[in-house]
């Protein structure tokens, strides 16, 4: 066996449990690191305190004389804290976090130091990043970045450092990170939410989207990951033959969870309390060495950034316990991938759920109205929240049968579709006595009763009604919510605008009532978006058929998907909602394809090393042992040791094959990257889609076989039995 594998199994045997004492009771830990209303009253003045609040709520600018006050406050509070060290903490396009510290200690003339942080770096900084990701902004402009605070999200101590969440933008103005276009679309759909509402509710004068996030995962022991480079360098395993056991028996799914697992669970929670992320229910998922972690549901953009800070402390959790933890969407062939559904809602300040039916027909007419809405947008822009989701690990998991497929299509359940169907045939114009009742008492009347068993799952469906939330499953494990977030709030404001323009036409040119002129419009959106409501089996081919003939998009690989992204429709849209400019959006583009081509050029790397430097020497290791073995065969036998030696004598063919096999694909495979490194942008993603990555089933083949045959002994890299079943 090889070195690093033969200790990385012994390793890995004698490990124990880290022990985690709990630190107090979760409810006295929740917030204790963070900078809350709570530590901000304490430490604020009365001035500071609602100048603060006021941008939360209301987006007001901060005058720099109080920004000085709230960063003293902040430090103040910091320092309490044993932080030493302050950072702007921002979410580059790399779709991970940044940041760089800075110290609050200074120098003072004369002699001595101190502790000192003002308003103009807690509320601007100039991180020396021209390394991120801009798709030409910053060339183009010449123009240097900056982050800025964003009152919004509460900055917080990790370890001992400051962290103030910020947006990163260019001084030309265009956005350099994920916040910054999310911001604006929850911005764009508060100002149109909140004008339906009014129809509703006079006193409604904001409206939250609300997500709440399922992370799912893998947790894999360092040792045994550390003897897979493909792991360590891609986060996904590029060859492996399937276990003998796999996840068959589901025996693994809502099991008991394994004690060093808890431990890092428990740890990871503590950690998270200490943060303010509410995180809430923990359990084994369907594949061996798959978890799930989900919080109660925030404000989207807090729960943006809880999501990214989560995953950075995994990972930081994690080594404590040696473990490695994977987000890539599949890591392991053959076994179930990881997804990360978001759960996402609209709520008033006032404190209603838009997407939870209420006790009153008004009430429920309001449900129905965003209920409908959702449906509408969806169906006029599957193909971008398709694209929003896009990237190389989740196409792996799109339409490989434990996900949805690459189309997008709404589930309702039965009661739901019904009372769709009923409000197809209101009456076009003025509605009778009758027909008002009828609506308001025997169809928006019983909608509460209707979804209270209404018990009616789908499992299957990338967009699906749980209830009284909407719950998007394509998203991948791996990515930043922001992206899937900001798309899906500007197609919702973009609807809800339009359906405001239409209602307000019928009352004021064709006089209706109100609710006569909601219903009207309500009728021609069921209508109009039907194409997009599926209630069968969504990993079926019959669907794939079905969805074929409607006429829904499914763009099965990044690249294709991207395409959406840059239409002269998705770019009218983010200029009309103020989400992005024409040149942003072209940017975000060009960085994405980028992203990908590298990340297929990565893996087209790891993949000809691992099978040319480690596959391939080791099966001819093996390989000399048969011949040595054949050659005492026949010293012994002479002429009759054929009749010996039959099975050895095969498998070195055998063997010679399968060296052949990879050698030849191997350097296929080189020849068309370079092909693909001449192209640029969409071609060179088509390239690495279409001509480099077929290459890498036909290699792993070869490897695959050749681990079934080589001495176990021998083999250098940790198996899948290995990896899954051991910790
Ligand atoms: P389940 O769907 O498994 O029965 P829940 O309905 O309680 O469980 O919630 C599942 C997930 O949906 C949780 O992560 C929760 O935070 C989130 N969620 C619940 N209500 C909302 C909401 N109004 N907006 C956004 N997310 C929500
Ligand atoms: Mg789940």
């Amino acid at each position: 066996m090889s070195t690093l594998r033969f200790s990385a199994l012994q390793e890995t045997l004698h490990r124990k449990p880290v022990f985690i004492e709990e630190k107090g009771r979760r409810s006295e830990l929740f917030g204790k690191n963070v900078f809350n209303e709570q530590a901000m009253r304490q430490y604020m003045t009365k001035d500071a305190y609602k100048s603060v609040m006021d941008a939360i709520e209301f987006g007001t600018k901060i005058d720099r004389k109080i920004a000085d006050q709230i960063a003293v406050s902040m430090k103040d509070w910091a320092l309490s804290k044993n932080a030493t060290h302050y950072t702007h903490w921002f979410q580059p396009l790399t779709g991970a976090t940044a940041e760089k510290h800075d110290a609050f200690f200074e120098t003072v003339q004369g002699g001595g130091a101190m502790e000192h942080f003002d308003g103009g770096k807690l509320v601007q900084q100039e991180p020396d990043a021209s390394s991120f990701p801009h798709g030409g902004i910053r060339n183009t402009f010449e123009a240097r970045g900056y982050t800025a605070w964003d009152p919004t999200s509460p900055a917080f101590v990790y370890g001992t450092t400051l962290c103030i969440p910020t947006v990163f933008v260019a001084y030309t103005g265009e956005a350099l990170d994920n916040k910054a276009p999310l911001l604006k679309a929850l911005q764009a759909l508060d100002t149109t939410a909140t004008a339906v509402c009014k129809y509703f509710d006079k006193n409604v004068s904001k409206v939250n989207a609300t997500l709440g996030w399922e992370q799912e995962y893998f947790l894999i022991d360092t040792a045994l990951a550390i003897a897979r480079p493909d792991l360590m360098m891609t986060g996904r395993t590029l060859l492996g033959h399937s276990p003998a056991k796999g996840q068959q028996l589901d025996d693994h799914y809502f099991g008991s969870i394994p004690d060093r697992v808890m431990s890092f669970m428990r740890d990871l929670e503590q950690e998270s309390m200490l943060l303010g992320v509410p995180v809430k229910t923990r359990h084994n998922e369907v594949a061996p060495n798959q978890f799930e972690l989900a919080p109660i549901f925030e404000e989207a953009n807090l729960a943006v950034d809880h999501n990214s800070l989560l995953m950075d402390v995994m990972e930081k959790v994690s080594q404590r316990h040696q473990f490695k933890v994977l987000f890539h969407e599949k890591p392991f062939q053959g076994i179930n991938g990881s997804g990360k559904h978001n759960n996402w809602s609209l709520v008033t300040n006032t404190g209603v759920n838009l997407l939870s039916p209420g006790k009153t027909p008004m009430k429920n007419l309001q449900f129905l109205t965003f209920f409908v809405n959702t449906i509408k947008a969806v169906h006029d822009y599957e193909e971008l929240l398709r694209a929003s989701i896009a990237s190389a690990s989740n196409d792996h998991r799109l339409g490989a049968n434990e996900a949805p497929l690459a189309i997008m299509s709404v589930f309702i359940g039965s009661q739901l579709s019904a009372v769709l169907d009923e409000l197809e045939n209101v009456t076009k114009g003025k509605l009778s006595p009758k027909e008002k009742t009828d609506l308001k008492l025997n169809i928006v009347g019983k909608i509460p009763e209707i979804l209270l068993d209404n018990t009616d799952r789908n499992r299957t469906s990338p967009f699906a009604f749980t209830g009284n939330k909407f719950e998007l499953r394509a998203v991948g494990s791996w990515a930043n919510c922001a992206e899937p977030m900001t798309i899906l709030n500007t197609i919702i404001a973009k609807q809800l605008k339009e359906f405001k323009i239409e209602v307000d036409e019928l009352v004021e040119v064709k006089n209706l009532k109100k609710d006569e002129a909601v219903f009207n419009v309500l009728r021609e959106y069921i209508k109009a978006s039907k194409k997009i409501r599926f209630e069968g089996d969504g990993y079926g081919i019959e669907w794939e058929k079905e969805a074929e003939k409607r006429g829904l998009s499914n763009h099965k690989t990044t690249p294709e998907a991207l395409k959406t992204k840059i239409s002269e429709k998705s770019i009218a849209l983010f200029q009309e909602m103020k989400v992005m400019s024409n040149i942003e959006v072209i940017a975000r583009h060009e960085i994405e394809l980028e992203k990908y081509s590298k990340q297929i050029q990565i893996e087209s790397r790891v993949l000809a090393d691992i099978a040319r430097n480690h596959v391939i020497p080791t099966a001819i290791q093996y390989q000399n042992t048969l011949i040595e073995n054949v050659k005492g065969l026949k010293e012994i036998f002479g002429n009759d040791f054929q009749n010996y030696a039959k099975e050895q004598i095969e498998l070195i063919k055998k063997i010679s094959a399968h060296i052949t096999g990879i050698n030849s694909n191997v350097e296929k495979m080189t020849e068309e990257r370079k092909e693909a490194n001449k192209l640029h942008g969409q071609k060179n993603a088509d390239n690495y889609c279409y001509k480099v990555k077929p290459f890498f089933n036909q290699i792993r083949y070869h490897c695959d076989k050749l681990e079934l045959m080589v001495d176990d002994n021998l083999w250098p890299l940790t198996k899948y039995r290995e990896l899954l079943f051991i910790r």
